[in-house]
């Protein structure tokens, strides 16, 4: 427990600390600074439920809400036995950042529940996402803080808990929640929008750095985010040669195919007993590739084994998986770090277009989805690109800085 509270600390203090420096370099004030720090509220609240045995059990949960300058907080909600308070802060911070870096009319939320998912009856996590939404009910809504999913959450989640908000409410709002079914008035391409959305800046990545010949990939995480960047990639022509889950994975120098992988997963199997080489998530680390995709938590290349990495690109797909201090051995050893405010931006830039269809009551074909996301993605990392090559500073901290100034901006 103390191990991971001490995680949520140390990402909680490199996202703050990150937002200090390049605020401090932009010459900003002091009470700017704070406020561009503290988290405007933070919910926390015991969620007490009935168990599938007539047992009732406690779980913690939070709702971080962090900034709101550019419109209503936004970000997903996990469920993970480790989450802890500041780790959801943290999230919280980022997804502020994300969210104008993304140029989206947002600003940055996060919410947690302190559960093993895996321990728990279908029925249970039911009942657990309602009673997060009974006790959230009254600071979330279409126009102050919108939930979508996030690590073990997905779409069916999400149906509970606009349900149980719009029971609650006794109206319909298909905008307070994003991330939900189809059916419910998601909207289609949420489901890849995160995948698919890395998989077009790392093509504009790419283009960019033609000299190079980026061409194989290691994927670490198979969930949604993991895997639909996987299959995308491997789609467009990337040879992605290892996957893993959170149990271990597979090597194969020759390429795989992701949708094999997931097929045999599905029918029972491993991912680590698929044909090819068994790897653990630590030896995919270091495996000799060029782009290495940590897809899955927080904090998995720290001090202790960033110097194994051998990719020329770290593309972040999960949130926060580099400590401050891999962050900074791999900048300095020109390992170009693609952060997670702009690699994985797809999702809630296809929750905000799911939240404008929402509102409007009107939806799009998927391939106009995609189009829009597209240009999105495209726009953000040409500006942080820009900045970058032109400020010779990585590209994290002029991400930060693009979004800083566009807080900032909107402050009154
Ligand atoms: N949980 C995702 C993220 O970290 C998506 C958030 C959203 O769609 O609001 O970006």
């Amino acid at each position: 427990m103390e191990d991971t509270k001490s995680q949520g600390k140390k990402m909680l203090e490199s996202a703050q600390a990150l937002i200090r420096r390049t605020a401090e370099n932009m010459k900003l004030d002091e009470d700017t600074i704070r406020r561009l720090i503290e988290p405007e509220f933070f919910h926390e609240a015991s969620l007490t439920v009935t168990m599938d045995d007539g047992k009732k059990k406690v779980f913690k949960s939070w709702r971080a809400q962090h900034n709101s300058a550019l419109g209503p907080y936004k970000g997903g909600v996990r469920f993970h036995p480790e989450t802890v308070r500041d780790e959801v802060q943290a999230l919280a911070t980022l997804m502020s950042i994300k969210c104008a870096v993304a140029g989206l009319p947002y600003g940055g939320g996060k919410g947690g529940i302190a559960i093993d998912p895996k321990k728990h009856s279908k029925a249970e996590i039911e009942r657990v996402s309602r009673m997060f939404v009974k006790k959230m009910v009254n600071v979330i809504g279409e126009n102050l803080d919108v939930p979508a999913p996030d690590v073990n959450t997905n779409a069916e989640i999400i149906s509970w808990m606009v349900d149980e908000y719009q029971n609650i409410k006794g109206y319909k709002s298909p905008a307070s929640f994003t991330g939900k079914p189809v059916s419910m008035g998601g909207s289609l391409g949420r489901t890849e929008a995160t995948g698919r959305g890395g998989v077009f800046v790392l093509q504009a990545l790419v283009e960019k750095l033609s000299k190079e010949k980026l061409k194989t990939v290691a994927v670490q995480g198979f969930g949604n985010v993991g895997y639909f960047f996987a299959k995308l990639a491997h789609e467009v022509g990337f040879k992605v040669v290892a996957v893993s889950d959170s149990r271990g994975g597979v090597y194969d120098e020759k390429g795989l195919d992701p949708v094999a992988v997931k097929e045999f997963k599905k029918k029972g199997g491993q991912v680590s007993d698929y044909p090819g080489k068994k790897v653990t998530n630590e030896e995919l680390l270091s495996l000799p590739v060029d782009i290495l995709v940590p897809a899955a938590l927080e904090n998995v290349l720290h001090e202790k084994n960033a110097s194994k990495v051998r990719a020329k690109v770290v593309f972040e797909m999960a949130n926060g998986p580099l400590t401050q201090e891999a962050y900074e051995y791999l900048s300095k050893n020109n390992i170009i770090v693609v952060p997670d405010v702009l690699a994985n931006s797809g999702g809630v830039t296809v929750s905000y277009l799911e939240w404008v269809q929402g509102k409007a009551g009107y939806w799009w074909s998927e391939e106009e989805v995609n189009s829009r996301l597209k240009e999105t993605m495209v726009r953000a990392f040409e500006a942080i690109w820009k900045k970058s090559v032109a400020e010779k500073i990585p590209m994290k901290q002029a991400a930060f800085e693009v979004a800083i100034e566009k807080i900032v901006s909107a402050m009154v």
